[in-house]
């Protein structure tokens, strides 16, 4: 038996894009190809079911709020395997963040590819199953931990990118760069060996072995790890490269004082301040910035059309301190999210947090807002459409014709959501939920939960 081309979703309400605007749609109904995933209609359901053409095949989700699938910005995806671990204050145990990452480079320098590929799987999986269906992977661990390059030197990123076509997550992976421990360093630690690929030349060349792998599944970008960790003249080297390919660049930014002290001493600027003389800024959407918490009125003004990626629930767990979220949006940064330590994955709470975090800094309610006084679709918009502008992948993220069917279904009648009013279901899931009530999940039109 021949099977149909195009199978339609149909559901109790879904958040998608009519006439390029977001909206939330009763009884949608939307069509896409079987074999490449691709969305090719969306209207509203015609209740008599005269809208459906002969031999397509039909899926009701039934009381369900079909979403975009989200997109994980920014994540380690090793960092999982010391989760629960660094939660008792001993004599050699994390205090700050400075000592967490004594112990989580510990694990990191414990890896072989069979381990890297082991808890990346089991990282990503878990990300699938909560509703995420493209992840930017911060990828850090290059080489033996001695440093010396495996036979191919990228052993290790085709360990992360077997992992995510293993689940059937889609990747981003953000290849960084790591050239010393500090602004007086000439090196890197003997723990961040293993990070380094000894110069621009070496780390370039593994870049663009891996840009021939890119398919609709698979893309790269650039990652310069930080201001303190890539020197100035390297940043530019590795700025211009992105550009001249069309890859997203994204770096830590700012996320410990201490960071910027360091900056400061060296440079005379901020962290962000010399991300720009370097040329990483140049051309709309080109950078992002990960966490971006200590930031000066100057920076703000930086970051115009480019992105910040916010991860909530890893700076609170390190004492990083608030992202100004609020003061991003108003200065016209995308706003996306990362799970980045993965000691929690839940992009719902993540973008809970955001927006509860600011209500905590400032004392005051509902400050991520769009310009119709709502504060859920926008956080919507940094679990989905800005973490997709992050990556570089801007057709993601979105239910619109043309773009992928990568959906999740959140389930109603879930306990965390039943007796909430439909029209309230969007806003109790993102400001008074978790990632719990999500029942199915959609990757380019293949169901993966
Ligand atoms: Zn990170």
């Amino acid at each position: 038996m021949i099977q149909p081309a195009t199978l339609a979703v149909t559901a109790k309400l879904a958040w998608v894009e009519l006439d390029g605007v977001p909206q939330l749609v009763e009884h949608p109904r939307i069509r896409f190809d079987r074999v490449s995933g691709q969305v090719l209609a969306i209207s509203r359901q015609d209740p008599a079911g005269a809208d459906q053409p002969a031999g397509e095949l039909l899926h009701d989700l039934g009381h369900a709020l079909v979403l975009p699938g989200m997109i994980n910005a920014h994540s380690h995806a090793f960092q999982r395997a010391i989760r629960g671990a660094t939660h008792t204050l001993g004599p050699h145990s994390p205090s700050s963040f400075w000592t967490w990452r004594t112990a989580m480079y510990e694990v990191a320098n414990t890896l072989d590819p069979a381990g890297v590929y082991e808890h990346t799987r089991a990282c990503f999986a878990e990300m699938l199953g909560r509703g995420i269906t493209c992840v930017g992977e911060f990828h850090y661990l290059h080489h033996a931990p001695d440093g010396a390059p495996y036979a191919d030197p990228n052993e290790l990123s085709h360990q992360v990118i077997r992992a995510a076509a293993d689940v059937g997550l889609r990747l981003c992976l953000l290849e960084v760069y790591y050239s010393r421990s500090g602004p007086q360093a000439a090196g890197p630690l003997p723990e961040q060996r293993r990070f380094c690929d000894g110069s621009t030349d070496a780390y370039l060349a593994r870049v663009d072995a891996l840009r021939t792998l890119a398919s609709p599944m698979l893309s790269i970008g650039v990652a310069p790890h930080s201001v303190r960790a890539v020197r100035a003249d390297e940043l530019a080297r590795l700025a211009a490269h992105a550009h001249a390919h069309g890859l997203p660049i994204h770096a830590h930014v700012s996320e410990q004082l201490l960071e910027n002290q360091q900056c400061q001493a060296e440079h005379g600027r901020t962290p962000l301040q010399v991300f720009a003389d370097a040329g990483c800024l140049a051309g709309p959407h080109a950078f992002t910035a990960v966490h971006a918490i200590h930031v000066s009125s100057d920076d703000l003004e930086l970051l115009r059309d480019q992105q910040v990626c916010a991860c909530p629930t890893t700076e609170a767990d390190l004492g990083d301190g608030i992202i100004p979220a609020t003061s991003w949006h108003e200065h016209r940064a995308t706003l996306s999210l990362g799970s980045d330590s993965n000691a929690v994955i839940d992009l719902i709470q993540e973008a809970r947090l955001l927006e509860m975090h600011e209500r905590l800094r400032l004392q005051a309610r509902l400050c991520l807002r769009d310009d119709q006084g709502r504060v859920a679709p926008l956080l919507l918009a940094a679990a989905s459409t800005g973490g997709a502008r992050a990556l570089g992948r801007p057709e993601l993220g979105r239910l619109a014709v043309g773009s992928p069917f990568d959906a999740v279904a959140i389930d109603l009648d879930h306990p965390t959501l039943r007796g909430v009013d439909d029209h309230l279901a969007l806003d109790a899931l993102l400001l008074a939920g978790t990632a719990e009530p999500i029942s199915q999940v959609w990757v380019a039109g293949r169901r993966r939960r």
